[in-house]
């Protein structure tokens, strides 16, 4: 019983599930970001270097066939990849970061920062209400 005690505690703890979701979540946004790699980015590169297909590029050398071209459209995709979701956490850093710098609580005495809820001043033992 202690088993099942065990694996109910890590279900309950929340952890399992949030990784879940974000299992999840990654997956369909993973199939966004392959899209968008795949159906416009692609496209406008191929436009843009006069319709090279990186993916057909390849060398013979003895009896390997090296399939380079399949190498260069990785970097690439990785590198526009990488591009995007440093776009998207600074984008979500931007809509965050407001919250975050409400202006902490100054005595009204000595105009030094106190905690949130503070009733008396660490720095001059002034009152604060
Ligand atoms: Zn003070």
């Amino acid at each position: 019983m202690g088993f099942v005690k065990e694996f109910k505690e890590f279900i309950e703890q929340g952890n399992a599930m949030d990784m879940a979701v974000g299992v999840i979540i990654g997956g369909a946004f993973g199939a966004i970001v392959t899209s968008l790699v795949d159906d416009i980015i692609s496209p406008i590169i191929g436009m843009a270097t006069g319709g090279i297909d990186f993916s057909s590029l390849a060398v013979t050398v003895g009896s390997a066939n090296l399939t380079y071209g399949n190498f260069i459209m990785a970097v690439i995709n990785f590198l526009i990849i990488a591009f995007v979701i440093f776009c998207m956490v600074k984008a979500m850093n931007k809509v965050r970061k407001p919250a975050e710098e409400a202006p902490a609580p100054t005595c009204p005495h000595c105009l030094e920062e106190v905690k949130e809820g503070a009733t008396k001043c660490p720095h001059c033992g002034g009152a604060i209400k």
